[in-house]
């Protein structure tokens, strides 16, 4: 599946407090340090993307592992049948690179490239990786919908927006689920609770509220491409 190329992601070490992390993360039972990717993962999916889905960073024994966004973790489970489902991918499955998993219409990347100690980025860390974020917008042509899965995502998105003049005060576009801003460009910046196994386990997300956000975000490109 394509992947923005991004000058300086491999072998990036902006990070010190994450690259350490990485090197000392204990693998997953049953699973050796050999199977880790340990290292930045890059986004992947549709280059004609017309919306593109920020997580917050990889997830531990996920994309940390295999290297891909949501892949081999309970988030991705909980996702992709739900993406599949909405025509957004091919399949259902998302486990390992070579699994066949292709993406339509949609881009998936996280705000922070590198795997944070208990899921928490620090301040200078989603700056550092921002730069990142921002080429992977550029080179998305036809991107009309920016999805923020949390308020992490969303806060990094804002603060790129603002350093780019898009928007004012931060606080004039709150996170809500399904909470949809449009910037002074014309692009949409929709807020959506995060997928992770907490939020599943304690039912701030649920399938069905997944499943109307993505009509909704459907019904936004819809309207968008009339
Ligand atoms: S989080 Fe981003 S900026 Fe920091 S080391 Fe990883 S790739 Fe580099």
């Amino acid at each position: 599946m394509p992947r923005i190329a991004l000058d300086g992601l491999d072998g990036c070490v902006r990070c010190e407090r994450l690259q350490h992390f990485m090197q000392q993360l204990p693998p997953a039972k049953g699973r050796c340090r050999a199977e880790y990717h340990n290292a930045p993962v890059n986004g992947f999916g549709d280059l004609q993307a017309q919306v593109c889905l920020v997580g917050l960073a990889p997830g531990a024994h996920g994309a940390n592992r295999t290297g891909r966004p949501f892949t081999g973790d309970g988030a991705g489970a909980f996702m992709y049948p739900l993406l599949r489902e909405a025509g957004f991918s091919n399949q259902s499955e998302a486990t390992a690179l070579d699994d066949g998993l292709r993406l339509k219409g949609l881009y998936i990347t996280n705000a922070v490239k590198c795997l944070p100690p208990e899921n928490r980025p620090n301040a200078d860390e989603f700056a550092a990786c921002r730069p990142y974020l921002a080429t992977e917008l550029v080179a998305l042509e036809n991107l009309q919908v920016l999805i923020a899965l949390g308020h992490g995502a969303f806060t990094s998105l804002l603060r790129l927006f603002q350093a780019q003049g898009l928007i004012k005060r931060l606080s004039d576009l709150p996170f809500t689920h399904g909470g949809a801003h449009r910037l002074s460009n014309g692009l949409w910046l929709v807020g959506c609770y995060h997928t992770s196994r907490y939020n599943v386990q304690t039912g701030r997300m649920t399938p069905e509220l997944f499943r109307d956000f993505l009509v909704q975000i459907k019904s936004l490109l819809e309207r968008e491409n009339a």
